[in-house]
């Protein structure tokens, strides 16, 4: 008989690639071995490629070529440059990334602007050598670290900048020793993930040490139609209380908040719902992150290419224009509409879940 715990979460499908591209170096890892492995008994297609390229027979019609891309994953080698740990504000002191990519389909993905080429899911076999990067910046952070409000959370390192690890979980184990490499170490530092999956039941059994903090990310169901792949909210919401329930420091990502008719009701019904999820829990330590919608010139491109005929809002002359730290532009929704929308947050958040601490707004 599974746990308990396993049982609730298994009603969500985890994600199964129709392909799986192995490049030859990342054969020579264990974990990348084990990974082959795992998705070997899923029934994935495993296609050697003789070599580190990821060559495959993309169709020309940009449609396909997208499809065919989220329903094909890569093991691959973190080179030096993907390793390297960077300041990831105002999340953490670092990011480290297990994968690269993701294969749910969320119309305003935040990735369509920061990676190239098809959308192929990358996971990494070298995870002793990704592993490896930590210690080197104990103590170093200056995002976390340096803020006043959140130096107590220890050098924090943030996995799911470039993938949600949960998503690939079951595929990779990569999280889980992740998890279990923080909770070992005997230093001040914090994991932190964020996921817009529920399938947290590898989880639960985890000698974490409390020293990870999982935060589910969440709209208002009535938005699910732009989370296409994702588990349903109520699910996130559900597996967060489990989460917090086996220890866990937790927190919610609301994002991206999106600004269209109706948005008080729907964003108050959230907030109601996950007060719900996490009443009773022991010790509860509960963060909130709170980012709002926005696109850039690049990511609006790939993003209509990739999701003609969106309902989600992306029209430039209804935002203004921010500049970001490279100097490019990203549209945001209008100062008036900011306001409202930090106002309604912060006033809420305090009436429903007065435990909480918000981390950021943005
Ligand atoms: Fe992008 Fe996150 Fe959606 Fe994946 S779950 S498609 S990373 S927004």
């Amino acid at each position: 008989m599974p746990p308990a715990a396993a049982l609730a979460t298994t009603d969500v499908k985890p994600w199964t690639p129709r392909r799986l591209l192995v490049t030859r170096s990342s054969l020579g890892w264990e974990h990348g071995r084990a990974i082959v492995a795992r998705a070997t008994a899923l029934g994935v297609e495993i296609i050697e490629q003789g070599n580190d390229r990821l060559a495959f027979a993309w169709p020309d019609d940009p449609r396909r070529r997208y499809a065919e891309a989220k329903r094909t994953l890569a093991l691959v080698v973190a080179p030096p440059s993907k390793r390297r740990l960077q300041p990831i504000a105002p999340s953490a002191d670092w990011r480290v990334d297990l994968a690269e990519g993701c294969p749910a389909h969320c119309s305003y993905c935040y990735l369509a602007g920061s990676l190239t080429g098809p959308p192929v899911t990358r996971v990494y076999a070298n995870l002793p050598e990704i592993l490896d990067e930590l210690p080197r910046h104990l103590g170093q952070g200056r995002v976390t670290s340096r803020s006043r409000a959140r130096a107590g959370e220890g050098t924090t390192y943030e996995a799911s900048c470039y993938t949600d690890p949960l998503a690939l979980e079951h595929l990779t184990g990569s999280l889980t020793a992740l998890i279990d490499y923080v909770g070992a170490w005997e230093a001040d530092a914090q994991l932190r993930f964020t996921t817009k999956f529920a399938a947290v039941a590898p989880l639960l059994e985890l000698a974490h040490g409390g020293k990870t903090r999982m935060r589910a990310s969440v709209n208002p169901a009535r938005f699910a139609r732009f989370e296409g792949g994702t588990s349903p909210v109520a699910a996130r919401l559900r597996t967060l209380g489990q989460v917090a329930r086996a220890g866990y420091k937790v927190g919610l990502t609301i994002a991206p908040i999106i600004a269209a008719e109706g948005w008080e009701q729907a964003y108050a019904g959230l907030l109601a719902d996950a007060a719900a999820a996490l009443a009773g829990v022991d010790g509860l330590d509960l963060t909130v992150e709170l980012i709002t919608h926005r696109f850039t010139p690049g990511s609006k491109a790939v993003l209509d290419s990739w999701y003609p005929g969106s309902a989600l809002e992306m029209d430039p002359t209804a935002r203004v224009e921010k500049r970001t730290k490279f100097r490019g532009v990203k549209h945001v929704y209008p100062a008036e509409t900011m306001t409202a929308l930090r106002r309604f947050f912060e006033r809420e958040i305090a009436a429903t879940l007065p435990a909480a601490r918000i981390l950021y707004w943005t």
